[in-house]
């Protein structure tokens, strides 16, 4: 990582326009507080900079009344759909992650613990579309330094907190992720706490270190990603025996042998066998990009998540259509036994990581009940215009099965701001492929 701060790396690697949802503070008769803390917090958000930030009207618990009312007290519904409605604003037509606090709000604050339950409730909704990235703070890193740093700073400087405790942030083997900061950045961050200055007084804790203990404390910024973002891969059908398996030698078959040349003979998926006319579930939430017949696989579904392609082969009746979005468990087709590569009826279920340059490459055994090792969220392309010319509307086509998405992949790339629908894209433009989005 390149010792950005958090909001930066995501805003930049991901080419997104970046908003901070705030809870302003409020008192009952207190709306210069309100119009302080506010102007504060957006002094503090372009040091840091945020692009968008947004007022969600509620007050800091401690300041609650009858007609001011904190996130902890609030109807969770209420602040959910206000915070989706935001996300799918015009402006934010893809977004990819939610921040929140860690399942402790941190040090133990009751309204950030609340923030924590919004977001998962957001990911529980529109999982498909959104994810959770939970800010945490390194407890044992905390508590070392706490062990050295005690004789040598004044007591006010130490919170007073129970940092110990497991109440707080979370040990560092439960953390997945950490951001070093540049000095830059690390100044930046100061200078952004002292805009606070309701909230972050010359002599509160953080304000108070000395540079190097400043450095300790603030120097990373510790993620967790709580597992729910991401799916397991389930079983296609209802009989989850399988009886041709994953790389099965088919040399000697006299139906298959021709048609897994790709994967040298050997089987590229798993076989379930199945009547004609089972039901076929969504394996992993995505976008039909393939609904075609194939000599070989006869009539077969693809599905996209990501840069991984989900194969379903054989099928007897399709249930969705190219460009449908479709989740987890769904219905998309009944199994059937179309296609020359299919002796008696079966599904074939087949998994392609597309980023891979062949066929050969791109084949990955399916493992069920588990999550993906190799699953990516976006991932470029490099124009190629050899054999046919590629446009917004081409790739639109190639990875969510329609046209209808090139803007959503023009919104996505900053150089490609002023191309239109059809226009040839230059060789050897990187393009990035966004995930599906899933719309109101
Ligand atoms: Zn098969």
């Amino acid at each position: 990582m390149s010792g950005k701060g958090l909001i930066n790396q995501i805003s930049s690697q991901l080419n997104r326009k970046c908003a901070v949802i705030y809870c302003s503070a409020k008192k009952v008769d207190g709306q210069y507080k309100t119009v302080v803390r506010q102007r504060e917090a957006v002094k503090a958000c372009k040091i840091l900079g945020v692009k968008y930030i947004y007022f969600l009207n509620n007050c800091d618990i401690k300041y609650e009344s009858a007609n001011n009312i904190s996130v902890s007290s609030q109807k969770i519904s209420t602040i959910c759909n206000e915070i989706w409605g935001l996300l799918t604003e015009k402006n934010f037509k893809s977004p990819y992650i939610l921040i929140s606090y860690d399942k402790n709000g941190g040090y133990g604050h009751p309204d950030h613990k609340f923030v924590n339950l919004i977001g998962n409730k957001i990911i529980e909704k529109h999982g498909v579309n959104v994810k959770l990235v939970e800010v945490t703070i390194n407890r044992t890193l905390i508590n070392n330094w706490l062990k050295k740093s005690e004789l040598r700073l004044p007591a006010k400087s130490l919170p007073q907190l129970s940092y110990w405790s497991k109440t707080f942030g979370l040990s560092e083997n439960e953390i997945k992720y950490y951001y070093p900061l540049s000095d830059k950045q690390l100044s930046l961050k100061k200078i952004a706490l002292k805009a606070h200055k309701t909230q972050t007084a010359e002599d509160s804790f953080p304000l108070s270190l000395s540079e190097v203990d400043f450095k300790i404390v603030f120097g990373h910024e510790y993620i967790y990603i709580p597992l729910r973002n991401i799916e397991i891969l389930i079983y296609p059908t209802k009989e989850t025996a399988i009886d041709q398996p994953f790389g099965l030698d088919n040399t000697k078959h006299p139906i298959r042998k021709d048609f897994y040349t790709i994967f040298d003979n050997k089987h590229s998926g798993v076989d379930f066998p199945v009547a004609v006319g089972s039901k076929v579930y969504c394996s992993y939430s995505g976008v039909v990009v393939r609904r075609e017949f194939h000599k070989g696989m006869g009539n077969v579904i693809g599905i996209r998540n990501g840069n991984i392609v989900f194969l379903y082969a054989h099928l007897d009746k399709f249930k969705v259509k190219l460009g449908q979005i479709v989740k987890q468990g769904e219905l998309v087709a009944l199994s059937g036994k179309s296609g020359a590569a299919c002796p008696t009826a079966h599904l074939h279920f087949e998994l392609r990581d597309i980023t891979k340059s062949t066929l050969k490459e791109m084949i990955f055994e399916p493992k069920f009940n588990q999550k993906f090792k190799n699953h990516k969220d976006t991932f470029t392309y490099t124009v190629n215009n050899t054999n046919t010319e590629k446009s917004l509307a081409s790739l639109s086509k190639l990875y969510f099965g329609i046209e209808k998405y090139w803007s959503l992949i023009r919104n996505n790339n900053l150089s490609l701001t002023n191309y239109k629908k059809f226009q040839t894209l230059p060789n050897a433009t990187v393009v990035i492929i966004p995930n599906f989005v899933v719309e109101k």
